[in-house]
């Protein structure tokens, strides 16, 4: 576990050639074997005396114990609640667990800790936030990039929504434990970094049509990691733990990037909406959740062969398609088709148009001519793009799922995302682009067509 690429950036700060000076003051990284063990050092180090462990019945199993252990040893007073995990599934990050948090919480407790990596860890961050208290995580699977993170999804009135939270001033990784997670989630884990290759685009992209601010730099610091992370994926399979090593660190990474940004830029583009897309639909249907990461790999399959269409694609006329913008569907019919696809969370969504008037002729004309002048920079942006076929055989060998029916998202969920995952957000990204020149819904139809079965 030497030489760590991560060391560098932790509690830093720099002047950036983009001109901005870039913080994390993310600080401590524990990964080692029985890190555990180092957690009443390190809670003496941070002046802190009294922690609430949070955990659930499988994460208490498989580090929750070893930490009271722990701290009972070193004669350090904590209060530990264990949410009652569901016998098949996990438990949700909504506001009965938080009730349950708060109704076990000890007022004294000077620090949170999380005892978890998905709801777990969002939960306790979000409580740690609203009773303005520290927090640190003592991880159990490398399965999502929210590791080090400001922000909390949670679901209130069966809606996700992102709260701000408080980012973990440490973190603590045993190899052993982490390494020992199910494949699923190692896979997840991967998959959720292999989608910075998509998101790492959207954002140049948007630089290129919308000067949004890009930084070269922390671009550079994620493309590395995700690099790496690919080449690991082998080892990942047999739960090999510099494998194991090595995505942690990508997964923290991308946190860090996102402290260095001050958005999820570097982290969350078109293959995050994706994912976010049928989660929404999965909580209204009433069905189980698929691991983030997992949802998130199938969406970069499916954005990369976005990115690869573009990378083929004759430059279109543009007089045709701005010729062309009166026939595109009313703001009636689009907000029609808002209800039908984001049902109870619709308003919100409409609202966002609202504000942002991404949609609107203006900004799409405005837009056009930047595509239009910029397109062979645009298309050259496109050939870096990695393949979908590439990362579709590198999920295969994980074991990983790789296309939407793997984990029984249906084609009109995917058909409806792929042509209306880019109002969930302000955020410029492939869907936003071929839907300017007007090719998203054909791209939509064959995308289905190659990935979705006709009888779903
Ligand atoms: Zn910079
Ligand atoms: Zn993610």
């Amino acid at each position: 576990m030497q030489s760590r690429s991560i060391d560098p950036y932790l509690n830093s700060s720099f002047e950036c050639s983009c001109g901005r000076t870039h913080k994390s003051l993310f600080a401590h990284y524990i990964f080692e074997p029985e890190a555990i063990r180092k957690l009443p050092d390190l809670l003496k180090r941070l002046g802190y005396t009294r922690p609430y462990l949070i955990s659930d019945t499988h994460t208490h199993e498989i580090a929750g114990i070893k930490a009271e252990e722990v701290l009972q040893r070193a004669e350090i007073r904590f209060t530990s609640h264990v949410l009652q995990s569901p016998e098949n599934g996990d438990i949700a990050a909504d506001e009965y667990a938080l009730g349950s948090i708060a109704m076990a919480n000890d007022k004294e407790a000077d620090i949170i800790i999380s005892i978890g990596t998905g709801t777990i860890n969002d939960l306790g961050r979000y409580f740690s936030y609203i009773t303005g208290r520290p927090f640190l995580l003592i991880a159990t699977a490398p399965s999502m990039d929210g590791l080090v993170s400001g922000v909390a999804p949670l679901i209130f009135h069966n809606m996700k929504i992102t709260f701000p939270a408080q980012e973990p001033l440490a973190l603590i990784c045993d190899p052993e434990i982490m390494a020992a997670a199910p494949l699923k989630m190692l896979a997840a884990g991967a998959a959720d970094i292999l989608g910075k290759y998509n998101c790492l685009l959207d954002w140049k992209l948007s630089h290129i049509v919308n000067n949004e601010y890009y930084c070269d730099t922390i671009a550079g610091i994620m493309r590395r990691a995700v690099d790496q992370t690919m080449e690991s994926t082998k080892g990942l399979a047999s739960h090999d733990k510099e494998a194991v090593s090595v995505l942690t660190e990508a997964l923290v990474l991308s946190g860090i990037a996102m402290d260095f940004s001050e958005n999820s830029r570097p982290a969350s583009g078109a293959e995050h909406h994706q994912s976010h897309y049928w989660e929404m639909q999965f909580l209204f249907d009433g069905i189980p959740a698929v691991l983030h990461g997992t949802k998130v790999g199938i969406g970069t399959v499916l954005m990369l062969e976005l990115y690869n269409a573009l990378a083929e694609m004759e430059k279109p006329d543009f007089d045709r398609i701005r010729g062309e913008i009166s026939c595109r569907p009313s703001l009636e019919e689009w907000e029609k088709e808002m209800r039908r696809c984001y049902r109870d969370g619709a308003e919100g969504i409409i609202e966002l148009e609202k504000k942002s008037g991404k949609n609107e002729p203006e900004g799409l004309l405005k837009r056009l001519s930047v595509i239009e002048e910029k397109w062979d920079e645009i298309r050259s942006l496109a050939q870096t793009a990695p393949k979908a076929s590439e990362i579709y055989q590198v999920l295969e060998k994980m074991g990983a799922a790789k296309i939407p029916a793997d984990v029984g998202i249906p084609r009109q969920y995917v058909y409806d995302s792929i042509r209306y995952g880019k109002e969930l957000r302000d955020r410029y990204t492939i869907l936003q682009l071929m839907w300017d020149i007007g090719e998203l819904d054909k791209a939509a139809e064959k995308l289905v067509e190659k990935y979705c079965d006709e009888n779903e």
